[in-house]
C-alpha cells in the first residue's frame, strides 16, 4: 500500500480520524522505501545458496510495538525470502521463525492477539522481552534483523542535561531541541554509545552473511531540530508544561529535571556511527524525505500522534494526573497557534541494509 492511499486528515475537523496515531505515520516512510530492501535482499541474501540445507529461517523484530507495523515489516521480508527460495536448489522447504523483541513493559499480549491470523501459515512466533541495548537472542542464531523508528529512543537520558551546575544543563527544554550546542553534545554522545552497543549485539545474534535492515528518521546535515515540526511539537509541550507549573498543576523543578530519551542525528553523524562497526558492510543507504512531511497535518492528528508517542514517559514522571490537562492545553495551543508546516524543515527518513561479513 502506498502511504498516499492513506486517508490522512488535512485539516481541522476531522475528528473520525483522530484515532490515527504515531504507527500511520511509520508505516507510511515503511511503504516509501521499502520495495528497495526487497530487491536488494532478492539479489543479494546468498544464504540460501551458501547453505542448501537451511530448513528454518529466522527473522527477528528488534522494537516491534504491539503491531501492525510489525507484522506488515516481517510478512514483506517473508514473501521475498520465498521468492527467492523458489528459484534456489533449496533441499528442504524453509520455515520462519520470527522473534519479536520489545522492552518488557510492551504489551506483547495486544501484540499477539491482534497478529494476522493468516500470519500462522507462514511463520512461528516468539515474544522477546528485553532491551535491545544488549544481547536478547542467541549468538549466531539470526539470519535477517529489522528494526523501524526505534534507535532513537536513547538507553537513557544523558545525565548532564538534568544537571544544573553542568554547561550541558538543558534549562526548561524537554528535549534536544538543538539550542544548546552542550546538551547537543552529550546527547551525541549517548547515541554514539547506544548505537555501538546496538550493532555490536546484533553482530552477534547475526550469522555470518544475515542482514539487517535499519529504518528510521535523521535530520539533513546543518538542521537543527528546532526548526522542524516534530521539533516545534516538543517544544510546544515543553511549553504547556510551563503553563501548568505557573497555574500550580506540575512545579518548575519537575519540569527542570524532565529530559526526553530522544535524539535524531544528523545523517552524516548516523552514518559515522555506523561505521565505527567493522563486523557489517553498509550494503545500501537511502536517506528519503518523508511523505507525510510534505503533507499540511491536522491538529488532530499531531495531538493524538504525540500522545500516543509521549504519554507513558510524560506519565512516568509526572505522575497520571498531568497527561489529559496537558494534551488538552497542547491542542489548544496549537489551535490557537498552527504550525506552519510549509515553512518548517524537514526530517528524513533512512533506510539502510548492513551485511554481517
Ligand atoms: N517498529 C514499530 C514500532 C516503533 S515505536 C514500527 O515501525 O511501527 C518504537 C518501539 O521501540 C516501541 O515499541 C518501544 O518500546 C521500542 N523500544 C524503545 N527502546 C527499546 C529498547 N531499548 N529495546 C527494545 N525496544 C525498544
Amino acid at each position: 500500500m502506498s502511504a498516499s492511499s492513506h486517508s490522512y486528515p488535512m485539516s481541522g475537523g476531522d475528528d473520525k480520524h483522530s484515532y490515527i496515531h504515531n504507527s500511520s505515520y511509520q508505516k507510511a516512510g515503511i511503504d516509501g522505501v521499502q520495495e528497495k530492501a526487497r530487491q536488494y535482499i532478492f539479489k543479494n541474501l546468498d544464504l540460501l545458496t551458501m547453505n542448501p540445507n537451511l530448513s528454518t529461517f529466522t527473522i527477528a523484530d528488534f522494537g516491534c510495538s504491539i503491531g501492525p507495523n510489525t507484522f506488515h515489516a516481517v510478512q514483506n521480508i517473508i514473501d521475498i525470502v520465498k521468492l527467492k527460495e523458489s528459484q534456489e536448489n533449496s533441499l528442504v522447504p524453509l520455515e520462519f521463525q520470527v522473534y519479536f523483541n520489545d522492552l518488557p513493559n510492551n504489551d506483547f499480549n495486544t501484540l499477539f492477539r491482534t497478529q494476522p491470523p493468516s500470519s500462522k501459515q507462514d511463520y512461528f512466533s516468539v515474544g522477546v522481552p528485553g532491551s535491545f541495548y544488549g544481547r536478547v537472542l542467541p549468538r549466531n542464531s539470526i539470519h535477517l534483523g529489522n528494526t523501524s523508528f526505534t534507535t532513537h529512543w536513547l538507553s537513557k537520558v544523558p545525565e548532564e542535561v538534568c544537571d544544573k551546575k553542568s554547561p550541558a544543563w538543558n534549562k526548561n527544554y524537554i528535549h534536544c531541541n538543538d539550542l544548546i550546542e552542550e546538551v547537543t553534545e552529550a546527547y551525541k554522545v549517548q547515541f554514539t554509545k547506544d548505537m555501538r552497543v546496538f550493532l555490536k549485539a546484533r553482530a552477534e545474534e547475526l550469522v555470518a552473511g544475515g542482514l539487517m535492515i535499519a529504518l528510521g528518521q535523521c535530520l539533513p546535515d546543518g538542521v537543527a531540530m528546532y526548526e522542524t515540526w516534530p521539533g516545534i511539537v516538543k517544544d510546544t509541550i515543553g511549553d504547556c508544561l510551563q503553563d501548568m507549573a505557573t497555574l500550580g498543576l506540575t512545579t518548575e523543578e519537575k519540569i527542570e529535571m524532565f529530559n526526553l530519551p530522544v535524539y535524531f542525528p544528523q545523517s552524516s553523524e548516523l552514518k559515522g556511527a555506523i561505521e565505527q562497526n567493522k563486523s557489517f558492510t553498509i550494503e545500501m543507504m537511502e536517506i528519503v524525505s518523508h511523505p507525510l512531511e510534505a503533507m499540511q497535518l491536522s491538529n488532530n492528528f499531531v495531538t493524538s500522534m504525540y500522545r500516543a508517542i509521549l504519554s507513558t514517559v510524560i506519565e512516568e514522571h509526572f505522575g497520571d494526573s498531568v497527561v489529559d490537562e496537558l494534551f488538552r492545553r497542547f491542542a489548544k495551543k496549537l489551535s490557537k497557534h498552527p504550525i506552519d508546516f510549509e515553512k518548517c524543515k524537514k526530517q528524513m527518513v533512512y533506510h539502510i541494509v548492513l551485511k554481517r561479513k
